[in-house]
């Protein structure tokens, strides 16, 4: 029963993977135009949202809380950072268009194939090769990103009051997070590689296996190793919010183990809450930027809305959904895998030995660069359909909060919050359903408002 499943998937996978193979298909004008399409619809979006920042006064929500000065200032920095990202999307568009039209892929293959023949090495091994081919287009692509940067933390943020963070502190974290990219990167991508070249095309069972135990182990490294090189935990000294904290979590079951203030003041001046950890022994992290800006009270009551999460299991189901799309985008990989058509569309010549032994197989890493770019549209897909699964979530959460009778601390942390940061006062409705992961705050505030009715209506009605 199994096997034939197994045989009919892998027959369809066959066919599918034949009919890509057309030399009639132009994948490089496919991947130019729908990264230009793509590209115009996020700058539509954006445009819509400029028009936002033109309003001149608060949603009805916010009327009483903000004032006439925090709201022409929100207006300026979410104008800004618009424009910023209209601009940015642009920039990677041409960027990437250029990269293409260069055939930027193929020479760097060739070029570091030259760099293996001085070195010595057997063109057979493609891994090491494909390590150095990826290495120096990261090279070439973050390049550009950096002035980008720069730009946002130092002239942008800075401009608007957040930047925190100091020139020295700035080049330390890119300098790091290279690092840290290469020492972990390039090992899973060597193993990712690896697998395929044993497992040939059903390669998608063993590649999950594989993947998901990398994620799970970054999950438990991440907090102990990596985090604590970019910012120190503390634990949350005794006081009333620790007690508040403690209580609220012995009345939910929450396993808390430890409870820490996170230095986010270090680099920024934006502010949040979270909890990580195993299913039996969980960590709570409060920005010092959060307990600064709230009360005891509106600080437990966003941890009321985060254990919501946790009580509803968001993060397993979310884990859940990112490995039915890795096992979409693996198993949709393995019709591409050895596509000649993506190659030769891409300057890859199939007259000149790839690897250097006349019809050797295509590079692995290069495929799955291709196609990658073929895929890249239906994130847009992805982006609504993900963001309105979270955007649910966070409704859940905050009635969580609000049945826990935090309403009121909720609402006013949230505002606080929201005008602290100077968050966008007025959105567009599809900008945010594309680019947020959560609810507007006056949608979020409108929503409790109609569940405490709903429940008092109902209350009413059970006297
Ligand atoms: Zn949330």
């Amino acid at each position: 029963m199994v096997a034939s499943i197994v045989d009919s998937l892998d027959g369809a996978i066959n066919h599918l993977a034949y009919l890509a193979d057309d030399p009639r298909i132009d994948y490089q004008s496919v991947v130019v135009w729908s990264s230009f399409l793509t590209t115009a619809f996020e700058v539509w979006l954006n445009r819509r949202q400029l028009r936002q920042y033109d309003k001149p006064k608060p949603p009805p929500e916010l009327a009483s809380h903000i004032s006439d000065d925090k709201f022409r200032k929100a207006q300026a920095y979410g104008r800004d950072k618009t424009r910023y990202s209209l601009f940015k999307a642009v920039f990677n568009q041409i960027l990437g268009w250029a990269i293409i039209r260069s055939r930027l892929y193929a020479k760097l293959w060739y070029v570091t194939g030259g760099w293996m023949d001085t070195l010595g090495l057997a063109p057979s091994r493609t891994i090491v090769h494909s390590m150095m081919w990826i290495s120096t287009l990261v090279v070439f692509s973050t390049i550009p990103s950096i002035p980008w940067n720069y730009y946002y933390t130092f002239v942008l943020e800075e401009k608007h009051g957040f930047n925190k963070s100091t020139l020295k502190l700035w080049i330390m974290d890119q300098i790091k997070s290279t690092v840290l990219l290469a020492a972990i990167g390039l090992p899973i991508l060597a193993a990712f590689l690896k697998i395929i070249e044993l497992a040939g095309r059903r390669f998608v069972p063993w590649l999950m296996l594989f993947l998901i135990t990398v994620q799970l182990s970054m999950q438990m490294i991440y907090p102990t190793f990596i985090q604590p090189l970019f910012n120190k935990l503390t634990p949350l000294p005794e006081g009333e919010l620790r007690t508040r904290v403690e209580n609220l979590a012995a009345k939910l079951k929450f396993p808390l183990n430890h409870l820490y203030v996170i230095d986010g003041s270090k680099r920024s001046g934006h502010s949040n809450a979270y909890f990580y950890g195993l299913p039996w022994s969980k960590h709570i992290v409060i920005y010092d930027t959060l307990m600064e800006q709230s009360s005891p009270a509106e600080v437990e009551a966003v941890l009321g809305h985060e254990l919501g999460h946790w009580s509803y299991t968001h993060p397993t189901k979310l884990l859940l959904i990112i490995q039915l799309h890795l096992l979409t985008t693996l198993t949709t990989f393995s019709i591409f895998i050895h596509n000649r058509a993506l190659f030769d569309s891409f300057g890859f010549d199939p007259q000149l030995a790839i690897t250097g032994v006349a019809g050797g197989p295509q590079p692995i890493i290069i495929g799955f660069m291709l196609f990658q770019l073929v895929l890249e549209p239906q994130d847009t897909v992805v982006n609504f359909l993900i963001h309105a699964l979270t955007r649910k979530y966070e409704y859940q959460a905050d009635e969580f909060a609000v049945k826990l009778d935090k309403k009121e601390d909720l609402a006013s942390a949230l505002i606080k919050l929201h005008i602290d940061n100077l968050s966008a006062p007025h959105n567009d409705k599809l900008y945010s359903m594309y680019h947020h992961s959560h609810p507007t705050l006056p949608e979020r505030l409108r929503a409790m408002e109609t569940y405490v009715r709903a429940v008092d209506v109902q209350g009413k009605k059970d006297l």
